[in-house]
């Protein structure tokens, strides 16, 4: 396995897999790497021949108040997961590399669906991260990208504007990698203290009973509130407690496919999960 921090040095890696017609998979990350993150390169090898991961903690995704400086990085130990899942390149440049030092004038925007849940919340997030995706994909020219349905919302914005941009890749969806008492794993879990960490699984024990209760005929409105009471019973600030269609779009009734979204602060650490709910007419 291979590391590359500058873009010419990531693409005199790949010219050769280019000239052969290989297939490129890519798999964006910001590193602090957990077994989500090698589901997403274990998909990657499945598919492709030749498989980039990229490692960069975007600057410009982050708001004034956030972690960027606190993000932990965490290179060599990733390096060590990647190189056992058989990642074949890690790109990790610099902030300087991938931004230079002349002023950006470009944005990306999508529109309609980052107006709500994350992208109320965070504004500007989403541009951030159709900006370095974009960029991303043009330096790797990937085949396949993949991303983590844990960020189902964004994954929607990549999806819609690669669609829209008639970006050359396909994009692929990875179901949302938990920990044995259904925490997400994220990098950020690694920032709650003990007593919180045992909190934490409530999200999705409270998705759970929430499509329990749906299944037995509880109402959409009555299995929000029932989240948001146990999540702050539990000592959560919730953030959003919020069902949509599987496009995003606002749903009150539960008679389609469903998706229930969280986001909840323990402490000064935001969590989000997702759970996807099929509806049948029985
Ligand atoms: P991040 O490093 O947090 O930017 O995440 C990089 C990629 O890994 C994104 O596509 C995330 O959706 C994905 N990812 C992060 N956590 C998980 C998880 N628990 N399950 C599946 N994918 C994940």
């Amino acid at each position: 396995m291979k590391t590359e921090t500058t873009i010419q040095g990531l693409a005199a890696s790949l010219n050769p897999a280019r000239a052969a017609r290989k297939i490129i998979g890519f798999v964006p990350t910001m590193g602090n790497l957990h077994e989500g993150h090698l589901n997403l390169v274990r998909e990657a090898r499945k598919l492709c021949d030749v498989v980039v991961v990229s490692i960069f903690v975007n600057p410009i995704q982050f708001g004034p108040n956030e972690d960027f400086d606190s993000y932990p990085r965490t290179l060599e130990h990733d390096q060590h997961l990647l190189a056992d899942v058989g990642c074949d390149i890690v790109f990790a440049p610099s902030v300087e590399q991938m931004y230079g030092n002349q002023p950006r004038l470009t944005n990306i925007t999508v529109g309609g669906i980052t107006n709500d849940l994350c992208g109320a919340q965070r504004p500007g997030h989403f541009d951030g991260v159709a900006v370095v995706v974009t960029k991303l994909f043009n330096i790797v020219q990937p085949n396949f990208a993949f991303f983590g349905q844990k960020d189902y919302q964004q994954l929607a914005v990549i999806r819609q504007f690669v669609r829209d941009l008639n970006i050359p890749l396909e994009v692929i969806g990875v179901p949302i990698a938990r920990a044995e008492d259904g925490l997400a794993l994220s990098s950020r879990n690694g920032y709650l203290s003990a007593e919180n960490r045992a909190i934490a699984p409530t999200i999705y024990q409270s998705l759970k009973t929430a499509e329990q209760a749906l299944q037995a005929g509880a109402s959409l409105p009555d299995a929000l509130a029932n989240i948001r009471n146990t999540l702050m019973q539990a000592g959560f600030a919730v953030d959003y407690v919020e069902a949509r269609t599987p496009e995003l779009q606002p749903i009150e009734v539960f008679n389609q496919n469903t998706v229930l979204f969280i986001a909840a602060k323990l402490g000064a650490t935001r969590l989000i999960d997702n759970l996807q709910i099929k509806f049948s007419e029985s």
